[in-house]
């Protein structure tokens, strides 16, 4: 089964702590690297994970606020000097394209960059696609889910037993077609099964709306940000994040199966059980996570 592996690189909010740097999410499957959002110093957060920022195949961009984004020109440097061979693909809301040609000008770099402006259904590949969805943040700030697809995968114990031919035949098995093989009938159902694909979810700066249920519906894995606890509901509403309460109630509403916690702020900084006790009480299956956390789904 492919495995998605999250790296939390950054799990604070507007301004960095002691023990909390910037928001930067790292999504690796397959051949892909991709980075949610740049905050400032997340060059470092790599070096410090043991990632190289080289392998990074797509940058996410959420919104255009500086604690997602100003280590992008930083980051572009590096990149520039290690010689980054790959195109970098940018996806981003509206203004996306602006903003990267101003901090490519700024440091004066010429890797190959191809920006988005996105919204909906975006990337699609034979394996996995990628979905993005407005929401209300006084900017244009978008979501994301990532879409691992349904396989069907051959079993190989009963090709083994059948003394089936190593043949192209067995792809059509894979895709679901009969096939006829040494004059006898294969059905693709008996000697294939389905391996369920999964649904990571990652809801950043929003206010409450049901687009954020629309979004990590069936999700197997939402992320979403707790800027706040619920005592700062209203503070949460007038600056456009979510509480605890408000980040449990999606996962609860939208059925995912756990949901992680992330963009703490600062006044959380030696009580963050304060924000996963109140979600926990809405919906069990909640961690809040800390800077270098990775988690396999
Ligand atoms: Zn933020
Ligand atoms: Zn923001």
């Amino acid at each position: 089964m492919e495995n998605v592996k999250i790296s939390f690189l950054g799990t604070g909010n507007a301004v960095p702590t002691e023990k909390r740097n910037h928001t930067a999410i790292l999504l690796s499957f397959k051949n892909e690297n991709i980075l949610l959002d740049c905050g400032e110093g997340t060059q470092r957060q790599f070096k410090i994970a043991r990632i190289s920022p080289n392998k990074i195949t797509r940058i996410l961009i959420t919104h255009w606020h500086g604690d997602h984004i100003l280590g992008l020109p930083g980051l572009f440097q590096t990149l520039a000097m290690s010689e980054y061979s790959k195109t970098l693909h940018i996806y981003g809301p509206k203004g996306t394209s602006h903003y990267i040609s101003l901090l490519k000008n700024l440091v004066n770099i010429s890797i190959p960059i191809e920006v988005k402006e996105i919204s909906g259904k975006f990337l699609e590949t034979p394996d996995f696609f990628l979905e993005a969805h407005q929401m209300e943040h006084g900017i244009a700030t978008l979501a994301y889910s990532l879409v691992i697809k349904d396989q069907i995968r051959i079993d190989k114990a009963k090709i083994k037993k059948l003394k089936l031919p190593n043949s192209p035949l067995l792809g059509k098995l894979q895709q679901g077609q009969d096939i006829i093989i040494n004059n006898k009938k294969i059905k693709s159902k008996s000697v294939t099964y389905l391996e369920k694909g999964k649904k990571v979810t990652i809801i950043l700066d929003t206010s409450f709306t049901n687009k954020t249920i629309d979004l990590a519906k069936n999700s197997d894995l939402l992320i979403c940000e707790s800027t706040f606890s619920k005592e700062e509901e209203s503070r949460a509403k007038e600056y456009k994040h979510l509480t605890s309460v408000q980040a449990a109630t999606i996962a609860k509403k939208a059925k995912v199966k756990q949901l992680i916690l992330t963009h703490i702020s600062q006044r959380y900084e030696n009580n963050p059980e304060i924000i996963e006790g109140e979600a926990k009480k809405i919906f069990k299956n909640t961690k809040i996570v800390k800077d270098f956390d990775s988690l396999i789904v």
